[in-house]
């Protein structure tokens, strides 16, 4: 099947087109700056074509149908006419209590996401746009809702509750609900796939080291633990966000400095993690140049940002009885040896024990960096949460043909 699987965000649409019958993405592309002057679509093609047309894109809309233009273009195109295209699949990244599996979107699936809008104000609305417009496109084919919490709806009450009054999870569901569900799934099922073992016997821990950054213990296939709560600040610290810290803190500062919400929630979502600690940037590798170049507090965000990492680790290993891998994916975790060196260093009394070799020759690749005889292996895995989407879509779409 021919799948379409965007991740629309605020003001950029990212979008693939999959060939589910060979694994693969034919094209990917983002737009970007959706809504401002100059918006600019940028794709690259799987024979390396690339196209770039900068553009005032007012809206998901004319996104949309300026993607679905290309998908067919005569000299960038993939398809021969759009009707090629099989089913549309959706990144949502909240899905609540409701969907612990992937869903064809219709009128009640959009008002819960909706709703959920409520406790995802980031992301489900911008979800929205991009399942809008792109019904509005392609009204004939089906849209299917993969949710980056759905992979998280395993995890037993003690991990999910939070210790507060219970009657808050009766009244407003608060609860640690865990996000980047997709590539946790992928990267677990690779890593027992490479390590030629059954994911129905085998126990590891995934660490999504991106922009956002969380980290699961995921048993037998299923998730029982992660670092990402009831929103997506908690856990592991992360380019602008903070992770977990005392929460008398947050109070503190806002009282002394009189903060509004709005204030101490932009505080905690934009100002916070690497780019607060460094004061230098909240990406990584502007980060590791002051770094290098000397820069103190540079230096203390990246001590800080595996230190949590390896705090995160062991507490997962008591989780899960000990594991039997540790897995590095996304933009950090896949391309930054010395982040991955600091955040297993002194994990050899649990068996983890690191080929410094390999793992400082592997950048953006799948592979064991890990000694030979260490019993817990650690492996990169390149992320890729656009294929997991396309075959949740061909087996939803599967299960309404039966
Ligand atoms: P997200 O999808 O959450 O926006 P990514 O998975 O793309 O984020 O990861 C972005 C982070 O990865 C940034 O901090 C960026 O600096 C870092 N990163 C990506 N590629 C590299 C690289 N080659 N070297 C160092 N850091 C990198």
């Amino acid at each position: 099947m021919k799948i379409l699987v965007l991740n629309s965000g605020s003001s950029s649409l990212k979008y693939q087109v999959i060939d589910t019958s060979k694994g693969e993405a034919l094209m990917r592309g983002i737009v970007d700056r959706i809504g401002m002057a100059n918006s600019l679509l940028k794709q690259k093609r799987f024979d390396n074509d690339v196209v770039e047309v900068e553009d005032d894109i007012i809206s998901h809309s004319v996104a949309i149908e300026k993607v679905l233009d290309l998908i067919i273009d005569k000299q960038h195109g993939v398809l021969m006419k759009i009707n090629e295209i099989d089913a549309v699949g959706h990144r949502v990244v909240h899905g609540g209590e409701k969907f612990s599996r992937s869903v064809l979107i219709n009128d009640k699936v959009i008002r819960a996401i909706e709703e959920y809008s409520e406790i995802a104000p980031l992301h489900n609305p911008y979800n929205l746009r991009g399942i809008n417009a792109a019904i509005r496109a392609l009204p004939k084919v089906p849209q299917v809702a993969v949710f980056d919490t759905a992979f998280h709806s395993s995890l037993p009450e003690e991990a999910f509750m939070f210790p507060i009054p219970y009657v808050f999870y009766e009244k407003y569901k608060i609860r640690r609900y865990g996000f980047h569900g997709t590539s946790h799934y992928y990267v677990s099922k690779r890593a027992a796939e490479i390590l030629g073992r059954d994911i129905n016997n085998f126990s590891v821990i995934t660490c999504h080291l991106g922009n956002g950054a969380s980290i699961t213990a995921v048993k037998n296939g299923k998730s029982i633990e992660t670092s990402l709560g009831f929103s997506t600040i908690a856990g592991l610290m992360m380019g602008t966000r903070c992770g977990d810290f005392d929460p008398a803190v947050i109070l503190n500062i806002m009282e002394k400095e009189d903060l509004t919400i709005e204030q101490a929630v932009s505080l905690l979502t934009k100002h916070s993690g690497l780019l607060g600690v460094s004061g230098v940037s909240s990406d990584m590798r502007e980060v590791q140049n002051a770094a290098k170049n000397g820069n103190k507090r540079a230096q203390l965000a990246l001590k800080m940002f595996s230190y949590i990492i390896k705090k995160y680790i062991g507490s997962y290993s008591a989780v899960l009885g000990g594991a039997d891998a540790i897995v590095f994916t996304a933009g950090i975790g896949e391309n930054v040896p010395n982040i991955r060196e600091w955040s297993v260093e002194n994990l050899e009394y649990m068996g983890a024990e690191l080929d410094k070799e390999k793992n400082n020759s592997c950048i953006g690749r799948e592979m064991i960096v890990s000694k030979d005889e260490s019993k817990v292996k650690i492996i990169v895995v390149p992320t890729n949460e656009e294929l997991v989407i396309a075959e949740d879509v061909v087996k939803v779409i599967e299960e309404i043909d039966e």
